[in-house]
């Protein structure tokens, strides 16, 4: 396993629609395991293959948060949103494309997803809570959609003016 650099806002591969897995093979295996090290060392609870440049429908989360609890690790390959609540909940969003900015952003409650796991087989489930925002979330990325899509077009302009201005100290150091 190893680390991979988590790409920043504004970057032409994060508006990027990724492509789906035709097959688990050990490449897409190396990658959720890799996937899992990077958020994990972040840390964050949730990243998706674009943004470690990866182009395809992959995308790992974990969201127990508590440190004593027992983790666990997700991924999922080619998720599909099957159904969604008409309920709506808000959470302060982050993503470790858009360091230290957060948002409040509205999305439904609960969705049911499938998936296909690294055993090849048909998953589903359904996801309530911080999962539910976690999960939509992700496969946004995946469609190229960031969580700052949802903001005003000017709280948006300040942030990536934000994140333009880390890139070039990042770059510079
Ligand atoms: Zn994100």
């Amino acid at each position: 396993m190893s680390l991979r650099p988590i790409l920043i806002h504004p970057d032409p591969r994060l508006k990027k629609v990724a492509t789906p897995v035709a097959e688990v093979t050990d490449d897409i295996r190396r990658l959720a395991d890799d996937m899992l090290e990077t958020m994990y060392d972040a840390p964050g609870i949730g990243l998706a293959a674009p943004q470690v440049g990866v182009m395809d429908r992959v995308l790992v989360m974990d969201c127990v948060k508590d440190p004593e609890a027992t983790p666990d690790p997700m991924v999922l390959i080619n998720p599909e949103i099957v159904e969604v609540s008409e309920a709506m909940n808000v959470y302060e969003e982050g993503c470790l494309s858009i360091p230290e900015q957060y948002a409040e952003v509205e999305r439904p409650a609960e969705v049911s997803v499938k998936w296909l796991g690294l055993d090849g087989k048909t998953h589903s489930e359904h996801f309530d809570g911080l999962w539910a925002t976690c999960v939509q979330h992700e496969i946004d990325h995946l469609n190229g959609k960031l969580f700052i899509d949802y903001l005003k077009p000017l709280k948006r302009q300040m942030i990536t003016r934000k994140m333009v201005k880390l890139k070039r100290e990042l770059a510079r150091a």
